[in-house]
């Protein structure tokens, strides 16, 4: 599909034909498998000013940093319980930790669960290193592929950092995931048909594609959050555009609505990320507003794969 057939598809009154594509091609290299990741968010500090991110540097958060040994604790319950990939994600900091996410990475690894790290722009070294220590994928979302709004709600970055961070990532062999917000304010259809048409461009290996929600005390608080309808929109193109990709069905769409959550795995979304962080730090990781209920790893892994065989499809 091309940018005119896209914006097309995306606007059309019925869609239908699109979701039947890409539930199809989902079946086909996925069969009825929903991979489900686990994701620590082992900190909540930030130096960056992300306009829409309730945990930018200029909110007033309480920040906590998770010792070491907590997080290789709780990815050691995450694969007990049966998580197959660890996602450790966090703010964004000039000088990561780099060494403690080696040595946390090469103990997941030594376990046989795979790696995903979400961190934000880390230096060609850095990604050079973690990849070392046994790291397999990255997720760095390219947020919007316009570079005015990119340049607006990102007082800290550029769009062309962003996808020079995305390139190397690439180029360094991590399976490689991007992603964008559907509904941020000022995006367009044609924004969203380019956001669509990069994520191709990068040769993205999965792609988070979710809503925006208005979180307070951001400059965009009060903003009208995203559309679930456009968002599964989005995930369904993403799928036809990359038959085989890894398309996660984002939190954030399981925030506005928990029907559409469970209708975007009949339109090409074939993972799930579930949070595992302690019960201590959950609350403040608040990217957007959102009721985390208490968190018990196994039982929640156990009512997710009921959850999913409730409309035929097998978690992992
Ligand atoms: N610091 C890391 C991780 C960011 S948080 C990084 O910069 O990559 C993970 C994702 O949450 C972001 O990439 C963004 O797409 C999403 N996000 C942030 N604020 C949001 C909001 N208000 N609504 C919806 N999604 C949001």
């Amino acid at each position: 599909m091309d940018k005119q057939e896209i914006i097309k598809a995306l606007s059309a009154e019925d869609f239908s034909p699109y979701y039947e594509e890409a539930d199809r091609l989902c079946r086909l290299h996925k069969g009825n498998i929903i991979d489900m990741r686990a994701i620590i968010e082992f900190s909540n500090v930030c130096a960056r000013g992300c306009t829409y991110c309730g945990l930018n540097v200029n909110c007033n958060v309480e920040r906590y940093q998770m010792s070491e040994e907590e997080i290789k604790e709780t990815a050691l319950k995450a694969i007990a319980a049966g998580y197959k990939t660890i996602v450790l994600q966090s703010g964004e900091v000039p000088n990561t930790n780099v060494l403690t996410l080696g040595r946390v990475s090469a103990l997941i690894k030594a376990k046989g669960a795979a790696i995903t790290i979400s961190c934000g722009e880390l230096s060609r070294e850095e990604l050079v290193y973690l990849k070392e220590q046994g790291a397999d994928r990255y997720l760095l979302k390219h947020e919007t592929a316009d570079e005015e709004l990119y340049r607006r709600l990102h007082p800290d970055g550029t769009l062309t950092n962003r996808l020079n961070t995305l390139r190397d990532i690439k180029a360094l062999g991590y399976e490689t995931g991007s992603g964008f917000m559907v509904g941020l304010p000022g995006q367009t259809v044609e924004t969203l048909a380019e956001d669509l048409l990069l994520l191709k461009e990068i040769g993205c290996d999965m792609a988070g594609i979710g809503p925006f929600i208005a979180s307070p005390n951001t400059p965009l608080a009060g903003e009208k959050n995203g559309d679930p309808e456009m968002t599964k929109r989005a995930v369904a193109i993403a799928r036809i555009l990359l038959p085989k990709a890894n398309l996660p069905v984002t939190t954030s769409l399981g925030v506005l609505s928990d029907a559409e959550r469970r209708k975007a795995f009949s339109c090409g979304a074939n993972v799930i990320m579930k949070k595992v962080t302690p019960d201590e730090y959950k609350d403040k990781y608040k990217i957007y507003p959102a009721d985390i209920p208490p968190i018990n790893i196994e039982k929640d892994r156990a009512d997710i794969i009921k959850m999913l065989a409730e409309i035929g499809k097998k978690g992992v």
